[in-house]
């Protein structure tokens, strides 16, 4: 049995019919930039986040760009994020100009470690990522911010309607930035992104950035690039969006079965968090097998895959921020170690069990069975 980390189709199931219809009427309509779809999806979402306006833009890339841009952070400007994140979170902070200030990750819940980032010097803002899918404590994290009168602007992208305490993330800082990328909880059929905010003008603000500067047509207030959410991608959005919570519950469930069953092994797991704070994004586990461990779960037909094998400071196009191997020892240790186990919401029981055995019989079987395959 294949045990694999998508399966597109299965996400439109029960709604396959009514998004074709409304493709179709959007693709007919030809209202295509900025139609009615795109706010219809950005007040489901908002809604979602419990926040008062969504901003769609054309990925997760742009909305932390835009939202950095949006609160006025550029040249100048330091932004403490982690070492451990996906390229996209640092390269948004280089983009618009500003200096990212790499914290090393919490060995617990890989996430920016608070502890050190209260340590840190001065900052002009913080990007917390709600990395794999568990959401950063944002009371300790906002203390943090006060005390060097910081900006906020949550990464997202991971965490679609993970929450911290009883509120879903998004909404806890200035801006809070989301990915629909295919592979992200909650996917599109491409790229997409959005910005959730409380603030108006900073909703404004997005929408000036997302649309060439245009308050209205042909007067331009700001220079800024084009990043809209599309139509038919607001679509497809729109009709997954309800499945959302159940999706995510579902995940944290395989989760649960997995650390359960795999408890007797020999590796680690991120930290839980409180009943809902993790929605699974991915599913990782820590071993000091990693590589081979990879080796013998794709031998056995388990699409297992590492994320994220080089921490930001060791990638080449960060090599002007002047750091060494060695300078983040945990972001460094969770690259070496970490491997994703499938985690889909669609998930058969069958499947789950599947890759339980898989990972099981290599800690029984050892190396040396799977040279012989
Ligand atoms: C996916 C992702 C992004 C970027 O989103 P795109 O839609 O691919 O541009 C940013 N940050 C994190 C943590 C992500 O996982």
């Amino acid at each position: 049995m294949n045990v694999q980390r998508y399966d597109y189709a299965a996400q439109f199931a029960g709604i396959g019919p009514a998004v074709r219809v409304a493709l179709e009427a959007a693709l007919l309509g030809g209202n295509y930039i900025l139609g009615p779809e795109v706010a219809t999806f950005e007040g489901a979402f908002a809604d979602f986040c419990g926040v008062r306006h969504c901003v769609g833009v054309n990925s997760g890339t742009d909305a932390l760009i835009l939202a950095l841009r949006a609160c006025g952070i550029g040249p100048g400007d330091r932004v403490a994020v982690q070492a451990n994140t996906f390229f996209a979170t640092v390269a948004a902070i280089s983009l618009v100009g500003a200096t990212p200030v790499l914290v090393d990750a919490c060995p617990q819940t890989y996430l920016i470690d608070l502890e050190r980032l209260a340590a840190s010097g001065p900052v002009d803002a913080i990007l917390p990522v709600h990395l794999y899918g568990l959401a950063t404590d944002m009371d300790r994290l906002n203390a943090i911010a006060r005390s060097h009168e910081a900006i906020v602007i949550e990464d997202c992208a991971q965490a679609h309607g993970a929450r911290h305490g009883a509120r879903p993330v998004g909404g806890f800082g200035r801006v809070g930035c989301f990915s629909f990328h295919p592979s992200k909880n909650l996917a599109a059929a491409g790229d997409a992104g959005g910005c959730v905010t409380d603030d108006p003008a900073i909703d404004e603000r997005l929408r000036l950035l997302r649309h060439l500067g245009q308050s209205e047509q042909n007067t331009h207030n700001v220079v800024a690039s084009n990043s809209r959410l599309d139509v038919l991608q607001s679509i497809v959005l729109r009709a997954k969006l309800p499945a959302l919570e159940a999706w995510n519950r579902r995940r944290a469930a395989i989760a649960e079965i997995y650390r359960r069953e795999l408890s007797d092994l020999p590796i680690g797991f991120q930290s839980p968090g409180s009943t809902g704070a993790h929605v699974y994004h991915l599913f990782q586990l820590e071993t000091s097998e990693r590589d081979a461990l990879v080796d013998s779960l794709t031998a056995r037909g388990v699409d297992a895959t590492v994320r994220y094998p080089t921490p930001i400071h060791l990638q080449p196009a960060f090599a002007d921020l002047g750091h060494a191997p060695g300078d983040f020892p945990v972001a460094e240790r969770l690259a070496r170690t970490l491997l994703c186990l499938p985690i889909r919401p669609d998930m058969s029981d069958v499947e789950v069990d599947c890759v339980i055995d898989a990972v099981r019989r290599h800690f029984h079987e050892g190396r040396s069975h799977v040279a012989r395959d």
